[in-house]
């Protein structure tokens, strides 16, 4: 795969749905997401050849509004970030291949076969695992229409959004909700977390840091069953899981922050080491507990708690470099 710094390249990307890939690459790199984009470029950069097999190009950025925490681009919109992923990909050469990878097999020499679902296959002398992880869904009406319209998965990311706002509400009582709830507490008037149970996931420091704030109220024992609105959020139905009574709560926004489902499965398939909450156990370096094997971006165990596109992609960024390094050592 050519690396080139030549500003006469076509930065258009495509990404490829259709193609074959090639019998034998340096890196193969799974996923499509801001980690895999940046592992992508950096391997390239460190003339790898190399590939991208995704599902699809921008992984959780494809469901997001503004991003506004990416050094450099402040307030970009999701897609357009996507896409300059995409065309810094390009500039490189490295192909986006749409498809799925099921397996990653050691062949005698230490490469691996790697197959997709889509029945395709090709061999690496290293693999990148880029594969994210889901942010747990509430599953509630109202939840998709209002995606990035004041509903939001990362408090992190979007509470700057809700400054000046009158209310808003975290949902969750593990460390992210409390968290973000604290931190939207600097930003909004007033923050309601409501957690389906009245003992916290979240350590306790946590929890006490979140009661000193004068403007936070916790609804205990509560659901959320539905969130309305009109052009954007306007409310909740909240459900008092003692009394069985439902009310109305009016938010600006309403922040889901009820955990994250990696895929398991595919590191226990693949022969990775998986952390207790189920992530892809890492050093410092992104190796994974297979050699020849790296991985980055949220479904690693590195940085659990602080998920944004910047760690995401500064981990593809080692990955590349571990993986590139590790290639030249085993085969020069
Ligand atoms: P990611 O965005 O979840 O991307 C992973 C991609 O890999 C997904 O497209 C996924 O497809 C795909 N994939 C999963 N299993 C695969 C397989 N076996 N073969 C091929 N592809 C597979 O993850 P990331 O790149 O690690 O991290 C993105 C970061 O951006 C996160 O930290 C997130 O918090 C952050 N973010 C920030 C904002 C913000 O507003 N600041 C917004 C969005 C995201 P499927 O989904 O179909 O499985
Ligand atoms: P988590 O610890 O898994 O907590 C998820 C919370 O959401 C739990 O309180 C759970 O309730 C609730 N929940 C799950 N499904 C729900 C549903 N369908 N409806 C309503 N509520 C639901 O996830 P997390 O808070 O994202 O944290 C993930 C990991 O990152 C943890 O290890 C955490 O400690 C770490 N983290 C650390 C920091 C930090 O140290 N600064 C910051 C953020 C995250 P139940 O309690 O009833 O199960």
């Amino acid at each position: 795969m050519p690396a080139s710094s030549g500003s006469e390249l076509e930065f258009k990307f495509q990404a490829v749905e259709e193609e074959e890939l090639e019998p034998e690459y340096d890196v193969v790199i799974v996923g499509g997401g801001p980690a895999a984009f940046s592992a992508a470029v950096y391997s390239a950069r460190f003339l790898m050849k190399s590939v991208m097999i995704g599902e699809e190009p921008g992984g959780q950025l494809t469901l997001a509004g503004t991003v506004d925490d990416y050094i450099g681009i402040p307030e970009v919109i999701a897609s357009d970030l996507i896409e300059r992923f995409q065309g810094h990909a390009a500039k490189y050469g490295v192909r986006l291949v749409m498809d799925r990878v099921e397996s990653v097999e050691e062949l005698e020499d230490s490469r691996k076969r790697v197959t997709t679902l889509g029945g395709r296959e090709t061999v690496a002398k290293a693999v990148i695992v880029a594969i994210g992880s889901k942010r747990r869904k509430l599953g509630v009406p109202g939840e998709d229409k209002y995606n990035a319209r004041g509903v939001s998965y990362c408090s992190v990311c979007d509470a700057p959004l809700f400054r000046g706002a009158e209310a808003v509400a975290v949902v969750g009582g593990g460390d992210s909700a409390v968290e973000g709830a604290a931190l939207l507490a600097d930003y909004a008037k007033n923050v309601y977390l409501i957690h389906r149970r009245d003992a916290f996931r979240a350590q306790p420091i946590n929890v006490e840091a979140l009661r000193r704030k004068g403007n936070v109220k916790f609804l205990l024992n509560s659901v959320v069953r539905e969130i309305f609105g009109d052009t954007k959020v306007r409310g909740l139905i909240v459900e008092d899981l003692r009394s069985g009574r439902r009310s109305e709560l009016r938010v600006d926004g309403v922040f889901i922050e009820i955990g994250f489902e990696p895929d398991v499965e595919f590191a226990r398939r693949n022969g990775l080491g998986t952390s207790e909450g189920g992530y892809i156990v890492v050093d410092d370096w992104m190796r994974t507990t297979r050699p020849g094997v790296f991985a980055a971006g949220d479904c690693t165990s590195a940085w659990v708690g602080f998920r944004q596109v910047v760690t995401a992609v500064a981990q593809g960024a080692v990955a590349a470099y571990s993986a590139a390094r590790y290639v030249r050592d085993k085969w020069g």
